[in-house]
């Protein structure tokens, strides 16, 4: 069941509120934090909402249902790809998203580069790290970022801004916090060893949010608690 405006309203307003009550807890100025709706698993109408309500880029995880979707959304949003990218879906990837957030391995750097080379697009990016090392997650090692960030500088298609991570599952709030303040911790010596800004910390979702913010998110990805469970077919 599709749910209404008003209901997502209620819920965008929620969230708004969470953020400033937050930052004041920790002393952030919440206007350094983006919230980014997660349209996965919801249609159309979803994305309709986020525009309606003034907000201007929307989340996807996957390739396939983005490439449906896309074409049924009237208003005009960014579109930020947050799921996993594999190397032979770049060419769609590059021609129907905004900015890519899990860019997570050298041959994805390649391979991009590849793809946007020949529409001579260039391409926001962020590096997706698996701070929390959870087996089953993706993102680079911390150990592996320095290089990683180092092939994506050199390609004049990418652009980087910044950093991304998912908190391993089956962590309660202090293993997410760990892993937050990791992604920040090496956000900032990645700046220092290759002199470049990388503002974009993109960490937390519904369940971790306020964490995330504490340990100096500044954009937060929220699915759940915008437009409910999502049912899965
Ligand atoms: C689905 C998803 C989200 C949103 O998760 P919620 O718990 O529904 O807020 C955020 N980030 C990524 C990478 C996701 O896949």
């Amino acid at each position: 069941m599709d749910m209404d405006y008003n209901n997502f309203l209620k819920n965008i307003t929620e969230i708004e509120k969470r953020i400033i009550k937050i930052c004041k807890e920790c002393k952030r100025n919440p206007e350094d934090i983006t919230l980014l709706p997660v349209t996965k698993n919801h249609g159309p109408f979803a994305v309709e909402f986020v525009s309606q309500y003034g907000l201007k880029a929307i989340g996807e995880n996957r390739i396939q249902e983005t490439e449906s979707k896309k074409p049924l959304v009237k208003s005009s949003v960014k579109w930020e790809l947050i799921g996993h990218l594999q190397s032979n879906k770049t060419k769609r990837a590059v021609e129907l998203f905004d900015r890519i957030q899990t860019v997570d391995r050298i041959k994805l750097v390649k391979s991009l580069s590849k793809q946007l080379e020949q529409i001579n697009k260039s391409m926001p990016i962020l590096i997706q790290i698996n701070s929390g090392e959870d087996p089953s997650k993706y993102g680079a090692t911390v150990n592996n970022a320095p290089y990683l960030l180092e092939a994506a500088l050199k390609s004049r298609y990418l652009k980087v801004e910044g950093l991304m991570t998912v908190a391993p599952i089956e962590c309660d709030n202090f293993c997410a916090i760990d892993s937050f303040k990791k992604l920040k911790v090496l956000r900032d010596q990645l700046e220092e060893k290759f002199q470049v800004a990388l503002p974009v910390l993109s960490m937390g979702m519904t369940s971790d949010m306020d964490e995330a913010i504490k340990a100096g998110s500044t954009m937060i990805r929220i699915g759940t608690a915008l437009f409910g469970d999502r049912v899965y077919a």
